[in-house]
């Protein structure tokens, strides 16, 4: 389980949600099998996904992050709902690049910088919400923190980090995103540049056992923050065999009839958990008379 808190500081004006994700990222491995640098690229996605769920409103409403960046990865999905629950998915799992001159993985390379970032909200509207962006370096926490300043005009900073162990276990995993409300002095924003300028990076203050409360002082000095309310996040999907029948229902008449011709039962392996649905194309026709 990960742990999940929201912060606010003593004027109201800034807020802050910070999550310790390592064992969403854990079970994310578990599930894809990912090589060091997919762990580190689609974790940081996840752990961004919980965090942006943290001001949904509704258990059913949804926050899905889907990266594309032209990188040997190729597409990377994160889907968070209102009760912090995760999912994700990596279309290449295994791709293996040597590590960058500062001894960090390289998510930028694994993702590529040539695509974009697209933000669907789902918030039981008709229409669901959709902001889409240009990928500024494909390290994640940047491309969200553009998310923001672009499609949605909140002063945003987003710090992301896995740390992967030489055995492709994961040490340390989590995030914070600190955001600013309208209203904001001037000297507001810049005493909270130089406490994030001061900050050291995700994965050593959890590696080195720093608690979320003390991200959140670190992060909101001089602000006075205390915290809202804390809850659970996890790494859960929610498929089910009547959406994967659904579905298939909409590929239509047309093709079912093309794979009941075939004869053979159809396999369904859901993409955010492995899980496998079977189902016989000629019992699905005859639900669409
Ligand atoms: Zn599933």
């Amino acid at each position: 389980m990960g742990r999940m808190i929201r912060a606010i500081s003593e004027n109201g004006g800034v807020v802050l949600f910070a999550v310790d994700s390592a064992d969403i990222v854990r079970e994310a491995e578990r599930i894809h099998q990912t090589s060091a640098v997919t762990s580190a690229a689609l974790g940081r996605l996840m752990t961004g996904a919980v965090l942006m769920s943290a001001v949904l409103k509704r258990d059913e409403d949804n926050v899905t992050l889907r990266m594309e960046g032209g990188g040997p990865a190729g597409l990377l999905l994160a889907v968070a709902n209102g009760k912090n629950q995760v999912k994700g998915y990596v279309e290449n799992p295994v791709v293996e690049l040597p590590l960058r001159a500062d001894g960090k993985l390289d998510v930028g390379g694994a993702v590529g910088r040539a695509g974009t970032l697209s933000v669907v909200k789902d918030l039981g509207l008709k229409e669901p919400y959709v902001g889409q962006i240009p990928l500024v370096s494909g390290e994640v926490a940047e491309d969200i923190t553009a998310y923001y300043a672009t499609s949605e005009q909140i002063p945003t900073v987003c710090a992301l980090g896995v740390l992967v162990n030489p055995d492709l276990t994961i040490a340390a995993a989590g995030g914070y995103l600190l955001q600013l409300l309208p209203g904001a002095a001037d000297s507001e924003i810049v005493r909270l540049e130089q406490n994030i300028a001061a900050m050291p990076s995700v994965t050593k203050m959890l590696s080195e056992g720093m608690g979320l409360e003390e991200i959140m002082n670190r992060a909101m000095d001089g602000f006075d923050p205390h915290v809202l309310d804390e809850s659970r996040a996890a790494y859960v999907c929610d498929c089910s065999a009547e959406r994967t029948e659904r579905a298939l229902l909409s590929l239509g008449r047309q093709e079912l009839e093309n794979l009941a011709e075939q004869g053979e039962d159809l396999e369904v392996c859901c993409q955010f958990c492995d899980k496998k649905y079977h189902f016989a194309p000629g019992a699905l026709l005859v639900q669409l008379k």
